[in-house]
């Protein structure tokens, strides 16, 4: 069924379960994707897997499928607690967009806005993030969506982690001050659960590293030697460790 409809769902998923879908859902089920009465598409809800679903109604006002099949269980994805989170520095919008796009793609578990010395902006559209990370997790192929959470200063954000988490902090001074190990070294190191921290367009300021390089759950990491953009950190720390030590195990 490649190129098959994929929605994400509120409700419980189990055979003939009927499945209500928003007004939303449903103008982008008939007047986009052209599906109507009897047609097949897959849906998900984080929780019973993937279902082969088929259209009974859809109306303006909104929309009821029936689940039939289970396509993927739930366990067909690596548990969520093992998959690693992303806390970043929001930029400007369309690179927030972009970060929680990737982040989502790339498997990433949880995604914290972190407010540092030198973000350009405070303001996050948390809703935003959830629907550009809903329509991504729909698009790619996953069982779950990243929890978004509401933007939290640097400060708060390391007393918040937890401390069976390993933090990996982006340094992007980290080659030529030394302070930092490379990914492949950081996560031989720390195999388990682990997050990663990117700073904004202008960096973090040495006291935001000086500080976070001195927590026992925090390493600082440096993706080599050229300057990255906050985005490019983001997608690059994700895929690094997918390889290293998610998909790629
Ligand atoms: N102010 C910096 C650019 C910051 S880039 C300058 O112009 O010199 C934004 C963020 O991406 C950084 O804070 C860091 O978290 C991450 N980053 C960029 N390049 C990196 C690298 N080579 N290694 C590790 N992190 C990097």
């Amino acid at each position: 069924m490649s190129g098959t409809v994929r929605l994400f769902v509120e409700g419980d998923l189990a055979a003939d379960a009927a499945v209500a879908v928003t007004a939303d859902q449903a103008h982008y089920l008939g007047r986009v994707m052209r599906l109507g009465a009897g047609d097949q598409l897959l849906v998900f809800n984080g929780r019973d897997g993937e279902w082969r679903a088929v259209v009974d109604a859809l109306d303006k006002r909104g929309g009821r499928l029936t689940a039939r099949r289970q396509s993927r269980p739930q366990s067909a994805e690596p548990d969520p607690a093992d998959q690693p989170w992303l806390a970043f520095a929001p930029i400007k919008k369309i690179g927030t967009d972009f970060i929680a796009q990737k982040a989502t793609e790339l498997g990433a578990a949880r995604l914290l806005p972190v407010i540092t010395a030198n973000t350009q902006t405070n303001r996050v559209r948390c809703d935003r993030l959830r629907a550009t990370a809903l329509e991504a997790a729909e698009q790619c192929g996953r069982l779950s969506l990243p929890d978004v959470l509401e933007p939290a200063a640097l400060g708060q954000l390391a007393l918040d982690w937890p401390k069976d988490r390993r933090l990996f902090l982006l340094d992007e001074t980290g080659v030529q001050t030394g302070r930092a190990r490379f990914l492949a070294g950081a996560v031989a190191e720390h195999p388990g659960p682990c997050g990663f921290l990117v700073g904004p367009e202008g960096g973090f300021i040495d006291g935001e590293l000086d500080r976070l390089a001195r927590l026992p759950f925090v390493t600082p990491v440096t993706l080599g030697p050229r300057i990255l953009r906050a985005e490019t950190a983001c997608l690059a720390a994700l895929a690094g460790w997918q390889t290293l030590a998610g998909d790629g195990r």
